[in-house]
């Protein structure tokens, strides 16, 4: 994209093009990871500091995706960097370390209703082995998640093409934010539940924030029939609060999942829940040499990998009551921003997220979940107007809901309601 440009073109002979050139010969589309697959060819980038990133043709933007959540402190924060290096200078992998212990105390702390903990790579595994986990406490194997939920890329998690049917019919599915919808599979479903799992925030459908009475009707209703309640916190664990929606709205699930920030950047990722659920992980108890067994196998090569560990904790420690005010003032600051533009020019808007996470809908239709985003959805408008905000120096993830980070500030936010008007303006031209 050239930022100099005042159209909607694409600089056709950018490094990016060419790079997307190379990579079609290798990976299908082009493309290592979904959300940063975009038309007609994603940027390449190859530096960052602070809340900025640079391409490869050397043009700048405000980070406005932070790798879809982790880099709440934005890119190279200082601590995170020497405890990375300190560590890369100690040992990399391949034993228990005391710093895994340091991490997983923290975090035990911020979701004080789970008893354990086990540390996984990314937040699919962690999913996967909650679900995994409930299937074996309770015997049962149906689990119900919202519609548009996404938890993950495991087999439970996203049935459809490749997943056996069997499999497949075993995954039910209620709509987020509706108590009817909920009651109805619930009601006709429980006897043969072995979790109900509801994402924190609604990510697919922008970041939409549950109704608190609808997370406590989930726990009321699962701990009445006894069964376990998965919260994902995967995005909003230490991002809208330490203890994510389960402090912000007093919510005590069976299970967590947590990924993203924990990692400080690294892929290390988590789950935690009661003793109940955790009970598969432990050995039977062993005498000297032996060690007995355990009833669900946790293993992984980079199980709190070291670095990423170090990592973690170097961000936890910054997370202080401070910094969620300005999270907060970020994410009102910038929706407020794009209220304005969006209305100064009549076009139909809604705007949905929490705390620091926002996505800005073209429509006049409230989004409370999967079913009015998609009915809704204008992706013509929306990938446009991230075409435009690019072009003008504003990154955000491609049709998706975007991340402010602690290095942003006035500045950014008024640079920021500066390119959003003129994106809107570039919009019109191009409708
Ligand atoms: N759950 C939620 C709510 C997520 O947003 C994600 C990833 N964006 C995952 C689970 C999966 O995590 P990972 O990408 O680390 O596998």
């Amino acid at each position: 994209m050239s930022q100099s440009s005042h159209e909607t073109t694409v600089d056709l002979a950018s490094k990016s093009e060419a790079l997307f050139e190379r990579a079609l010969g290798v990976f299908p589309s082009g493309s290592t990871r979904a959300p940063f697959y975009n038309s007609p060819y994603p940027l390449y980038m190859k530096k960052g500091e602070g809340c900025r990133i640079w391409d490869v043709d050397g043009n700048g933007y405000i980070d406005f995706a932070n790798n879809m959540g982790p880099l709440i402190l934005g890119h190279r924060n200082p601590l995170v960097q020497k405890a990375v290096e300190e560590q890369l200078d100690q040992m990399w992998c391949g034993s228990p370390t005391e710093l895994e212990i340091e991490l997983g105390v923290k975090i035990l702390k911020a979701f004080p209703m789970c008893d354990k903990m086990l540390f996984a790579v990314s937040g699919t595994e962690a999913l996967m082995k909650l679900v995994r986990a409930a299937r074996a406490s309770t015997g049962r194997n149906k689990i119900m998640m919202a519609t548009g939920a996404y938890h993950g890329t495991s087999d439970s998690l996203m049935p459809g093409e490749g997943v056996p049917k069997e499999l497949d019919r075993l995954t039910l599915r209620y709509s987020y934010n509706d108590p009817e919808s909920f009651r109805a599979v619930f009601d006709e479903n429980r006897g043969d539940l072995a979790a109900v799992l509801t994402e924190a925030v609604l990510g697919a459908a922008g970041s939409v924030g549950p109704d608190r009475d609808f997370l406590h009707l989930i726990r009321e209703e699962t701990g009445r029939h006894d069964v376990p309640f998965i919260l994902d916190e995967v995005v909003t664990g230490f991002r809208i609060a330490r203890g994510g929606i389960s402090e912000k709205y007093g919510v005590r699930p069976d299970g967590i999942s947590l990924g993203k920030i924990i990692g400080g950047g690294f892929p290390v990722a988590a789950f935690l829940a009661t003793d109940r659920l955790m009970e598969p992980f432990s050995y039977s108890s062993a005498e000297f040499p032996f060690i007995g067994k355990t009833k669900i196998k946790h293993a992984g090569t980079f199980n709190a990998f070291p670095p990423g560990v170090a990592a973690g904790l170097a961000t936890l420690e910054q997370l202080i009551p401070e910094a969620y005010t300005h999270l907060d003032y970020l994410g009102e600051s910038v929706r407020k921003s794009l209220s304005k533009v969006c209305e100064e020019r009549h076009l139909p808007h809604y705007l949905t997220g929490m705390s620091s996470m926002f996505r800005l809908h073209f429509t006049a239709s409230p989004i409370r979940n999967y079913e009015t985003f998609s009915s809704s959805w204008d992706e013509k408008t929306e990938r446009l107007f991230d075409a435009e905000l690019l072009k003008r120096g504003i990154f955000m993830p491609p049709a998706h809901s975007a991340f402010c980070s602690i290095p942003m500030g006035n500045q950014e936010l008024e640079q920021f309601e500066n390119v959003a008007g003129a994106a809107v303006g570039g919009l019109s031209k191009n409708r």
